[in-house]
């Protein structure tokens, strides 16, 4: 029997996401791969994850996650009914798609951007239509809407750029897109405001938050949404029944509980964020600002391309992510932030390769 034969078109067809290189744990290398959190979840989030491995392993999770959007709603002055929890920030994505689209029907988003979109919506069956982003990387919310697209994704700021576009043109386009508008908000944290307050006017805005990046509990897989209560029912019914598990929830309540506790951590990778950026272009890279943790350096003209880049910063112990396929991004080079030591480790490997 050819399997293959079974399997869903769609499926069979598409390339499935490639997630960033996770190196063995015996491996020494600088990971500025992924925009994890370089430090550890403070002891305040560690000794809830500890308390909850203590009782009650053999019991089904919280289904709704009532504690995490109770804690969630108090910190993002939200309503608890307003809240969705997700394996992940991908899984929260993959409920939105399960809800608004059908075989055929248009997903749209500014490209580059996070490249998750594109799959999850193959597998649904939808089209995904990629929309350069417009000049000075404004929103190009015209094209946009002339897509006639089911569901929009905007991040802000935006993977891989880091930039973030101005609230107003998020605006616009919930207001003149008769669909669904997604504001991924994974690194809001590290920037200098965020979208929440549209919530309350745009009935068809949804906002994801992750705990993977400035929440450093990328391990646990915990993202949120924030929607309209009406919204949310809809969202829980295409959601895997006991979808974060115990152990996840008690992290996500005491992150959400202590978020004081990483103001440090943040301020810190913000800090180094600037002082890389400055450095990189004393280099001759071309390093525009970032709201993120990270940047998207354009490597200098006339030397080494972005493979060659990456590979030999490869070859000498760091890892950065470098997306050749897509021809924008093939000069680039997307560097997380990471710690001082970790920065001035990569700066020196860079010297090191541009007097080689
Ligand atoms: C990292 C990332 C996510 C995924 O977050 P998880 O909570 O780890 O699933 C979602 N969106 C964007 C833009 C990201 O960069």
């Amino acid at each position: 029997m050819n399997v293959h034969r079974s399997v869903r078109p769609n499926v069979l067809n598409m390339a499935g996401y490639v997630p960033g290189e996770q190196p063995d744990p015996g491996q020494t290398l600088i990971k500025l791969n992924t925009n994890e959190n370089p430090f550890g979840p403070p002891p305040s989030v560690v000794g809830a994850v500890l308390a909850a491995a203590e009782k009650a392993l053999q019991l089904y999770p919280e289904p709704t996650c009532r504690a995490v959007r109770e804690a969630a709603a108090k910190v993002f002055g939200i309503l608890p009914q307003q809240v969705v929890v997700g394996n992940g920030s991908d899984d929260i994505l993959t409920m939105i798609l399960r809800t608004f689209i059908d075989p055929g029907e248009i997903v749209a988003a500014p490209v580059p951007t996070y490249t998750l979109y594109a799959a999850l919506t193959d597998l649904q069956g939808g089209r995904f239509i990629p929309v350069p982003w417009a000049e000075d990387f404004r929103l190009p919310v015209d094209r946009l809407v002339e897509t006639g697209a089911k569901v929009i994704f905007v991040v802000r700021p935006n993977a891989p750029t880091g930039h973030a576009v101005a609230l107003d043109d998020v605006s616009t386009l919930c207001q003149r897109a008769k669909s669904i508008v997604v504001l991924d908000e994974a690194y809001a944290d590290f920037a200098d405001d965020n979208g929440l307050q549209l919530l309350a006017t745009h009935e068809n805005l949804l906002i994801t938050r992750t705990f993977s990046k400035s929440m450093a509990l990328a391990a646990l897989r915990i993202g949120l949404g924030f929607m309209s209560a009406e919204l949310t029912l809809q969202l829980h019914k295409v959601r895997d029944s006991y979808n974060v598990n115990r152990l996840s929830q008690a992290a996500a309540v005491a992150a959400l509980t202590h978020r004081a506790d990483y103001q440090p951590l943040i301020q810190s990778i913000r800090l180094e964020r600037e002082q890389i950026t400055l450095a990189l272009r004393q280099r001759g890279f071309t390093v525009p600002a970032s709201q993120a943790n990270f940047i998207l350096a354009t490597v200098p003209q006339g030397g080494m391309g972005g493979a060659a880049w990456a590979r030999a910063l490869k070859e000498n112990g760091v890892l950065i992510r470098y997306f050749g396929s897509d021809p924008y991004l093939a000069d680039k080079l997307r560097i997380t932030i990471g710690r001082s030591e970790e920065m001035q480790r990569f700066l020196q490997v860079v010297d090191h390769i541009l007097a080689s």
